[in-house]
C-alpha cells in the first residue's frame, strides 16, 4: 500500500481562507474586527520567527495584530500588568505569550493570568478543564489542526482505535481529549509504555508527538491506518553537502519513519508540509472563535473543536 499523502499546507491554506472570508463578513455585518495581541520576552531568535510569522499571518487573515516586544530581563509584574491591560482592552480578542519564557518568570502563573476566553493557545488551567468536561475550550491550536486534518479525512472519527504517542500539555494530553470527544477509543502511550510497538499496531489513528527522529518505523502501523506526525527534528543531512563554515547541512524529518510508514498506511502527514502549517492557520480560526464568542456570536463550524 502507499499512503494518500495529507497535504497540511494546501489544507492550512484553506483554512485560513475560511478564516478571511469569516473576519470579511463580521466587518460587513457587524462591524468587528478580531484582533489577536502577541506578547514576546527577550530575543530567542526562533521564537522571532515565529512571532513575525503569526503577525503576518494575522494581518493577511484581516484581523489586527498587536506585537508587544519585552526585554528579556522584564519583571513578572511587568509582564503581569500588561497582560491585565490586554484582558481589559476590548480590541483584543486572542492573546497569546510566546513560549519559552525567560527562566526568571513563572510560564504557569503567567499563562493562567491570561483571561481564559482570550486564551488563543488554549494552555490556561480554566481552558484544560473546559476541554476535558466538554465544555466550550479554546483548544491548544497544533492538536486542534490535528483533529481537523483527520475529520476532513475520515468525516466521523467515531469507534477508531486511536493511539496518541507523547503526553505533553501542548500536544499529546489535549490531542487524546479530541479524539476522546470525537468518540475514538483512545490510548495514550508515552516513554514508560510497554510493548509501544504492539499498541501502535492495534491504532486505526496514530498521533506521534515525542520529538524523537524517525521513531516510529512502517512495522509498528496497522495496514491502511492513518498517521499524523507532530514531530519536527533536525538531523544531519551529508547527502545535502556542506554549509560555508564547514558544518554538515541539515534536513526536518518527524517522529515517523516517513518512507517505511507509507508503505504500510492508508495516509499519512509529511515533514514538512503537514502539521507545522495547521498550527497558525488553528491560531487565526481560534481568535476568530474568541471573537464570536466575545461578542455573543456562534464561532463558525468547522474551525472549532
Ligand atoms: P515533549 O518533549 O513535551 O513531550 C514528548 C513526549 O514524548 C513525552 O510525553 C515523552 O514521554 C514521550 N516520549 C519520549 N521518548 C519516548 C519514547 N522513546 N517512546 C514513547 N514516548 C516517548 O514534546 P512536545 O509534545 O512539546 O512535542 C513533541 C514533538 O512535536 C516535538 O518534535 C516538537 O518539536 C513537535 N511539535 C510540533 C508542533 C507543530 O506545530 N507541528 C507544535 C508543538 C510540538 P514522558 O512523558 O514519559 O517523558
Amino acid at each position: 500500500m502507499t499512503a494518500e499523502i495529507i497535504d497540511g499546507k494546501a489544507f492550512s491554506a484553506k483554512v485560513r481562507g475560511e478564516v478571511a472570508t469569516h473576519v470579511a463578513r463580521l466587518k460587513e455585518e457587524h462591524g468587528i474586527t478580531p484582533g489577536l495581541a502577541v506578547v514576546l520576552v527577550g530575543e530567542d531568535p526562533a521564537s522571532q520567527v515565529y512571532v513575525r510569522s503569526k503577525g503576518k499571518q494575522t494581518v493577511e487573515a484581516g484581523m489586527n495584530s498587536f506585537e508587544h516586544k519585552l526585554d528579556a530581563d522584564t519583571s513578572e509584574a511587568d509582564l503581569l500588568a500588561l497582560i491585565d491591560q490586554l484582558n481589559n482592552d476590548p480590541a483584543v480578542h486572542g492573546i497569546l505569550v510566546q513560549l519559552p519564557l525567560p527562566g526568571h518568570l513563572d510560564e504557569d502563573l503567567v499563562i493562567n493570568s491570561i483571561n481564559p476566553d482570550k486564551d488563543v493557545d488554549g494552555f490556561h488551567i480554566s481552558n484544560v478543564g473546559r476541554l476535558a468536561t466538554g465544555q466550550n475550550a479554546m483548544v491548544p491550536c497544533t492538536p486542534l489542526g490535528c483533529l481537523m486534518m483527520l475529520r476532513d479525512h475520515h468525516g466521523s472519527l467515531s469507534g477508531m482505535n486511536a493511539v496518541v504517542i507523547g503526553r505533553s500539555n501542548i500536544v499529546g494530553k489535549p490531542m487524546a481529549q479530541l479524539l476522546l470527544r470525537d468518540s475514538c477509543t483512545v490510548t495514550i502511550a508515552h516513554s514508560r509504555t510497554k510493548d509501544i510497538a504492539d499498541v501502535v499496531r492495534g491504532a486505526d489513528i496514530v498521533v506521534a508527538a515525542v520529538g524523537r527522529a524517525e521513531m516510529v518505523p512502517g512495522d509498528w502501523i496497522k495496514p491502511g491506518a492513518t498517521v499524523i506526525d507532530v514531530g519536527i527534528n533536525r538531523i544531519d543531512a551529508p547527502e545535502k553537502g556542506t554549509n560555508e563554515d564547514g558544518s554538515v547541512k541539515t534536513r526536518l524529518v518527524g517522529d515517523c519513519d516517513f518512507a517505511s510508514c507509507a508503505e504500510v498506511a492508508g495516509a499519512i502527514t509529511p515533514v514538512p508540509g503537514g502539521v507545522g502549517p495547521m498550527t497558525i492557520a488553528c491560531l487565526l480560526a481560534n481568535t476568530l472563535t474568541a471573537c464570536c464568542r466575545a461578542n455573543g456570536l456562534e464561532a463558525p463550524q468547522g474551525l472549532t473543536a
